[in-house]
């Protein structure tokens, strides 16, 4: 089976999750599967290879699981950006809007800097405001954001237009 056919096979539909009416998209089966999670490591990689990403930035919490083995396989650091009152250090911060209210994530002003070629990833792509989010914060720092790379994309919903179709990867499309 082709690599992506095995990693979408192992995506599951859980409606009602988290709330009445959504249907979300549960990756851990592809965590639990060594070799569909080696293929899913291996092709965020193969992506990246040879662009000189220096830092990899991970958003919390699903992104972390991908993000820190794409940065051991591609020899970059590791970034995380994480919801409001986790980082320790000093600071920045960025609001997105929810579907009712928002939320921030923060970056610690030590993690990147400038000039520092970044790949932003997280688990799934759906409107892409966490994203955009973290883009911001990126360019805060001024780095050079030479993309998004995500496990599933969900197409309807719009993501990669809000982000730039051509800064925009991913392995799987619903
Ligand atoms: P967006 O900001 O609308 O693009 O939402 C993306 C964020 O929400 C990511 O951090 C995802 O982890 C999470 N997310 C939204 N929908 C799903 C889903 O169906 N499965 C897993 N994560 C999701």
């Amino acid at each position: 089976m082709p690599a992506m056919d095995a990693i979408r096979a192992r995506i599951r539909d859980v409606p009602d999750f988290p709330k009445k009416g959504i249907v979300f998209k549960d990756i851990t089966p592809v965590l639990q599967d060594a070799a569909t999670f080696k293929l899913t490591v291996d092709a965020l990689a193969d992506r990246w290879r040879g662009e000189r990403i220096a830092k990899v930035v991970g958003i919390e919490s699903r992104g972390f699981i991908f993000a820190a083995p794409l940065a051991y396989a591609l020899g970059a650091g590791l970034t995380i950006v994480r919801k409001p009152g986790k980082l320790p250090w000093e600071r920045i911060s960025e609001a997105y809007a929810l579907e009712y209210g928002q939320d921030a994530l923060e970056l610690h002003i030590d993690a990147i800097g400038p000039g520092d070629r970044v790949v932003v990833v997280d688990d799934l792509l759906a409107t892409g405001g966490t994203a955009e989010a973290v883009g911001r914060l990126v360019a805060r720092q001024g780095a050079q954001l030479c993309g998004y790379s995500f496990v599933v994309e969900l197409a309807f919903l719009n993501g990669r237009r809000r982000l730039g179709s051509e800064q925009v990867s991913s392995l799987v499309t619903f």
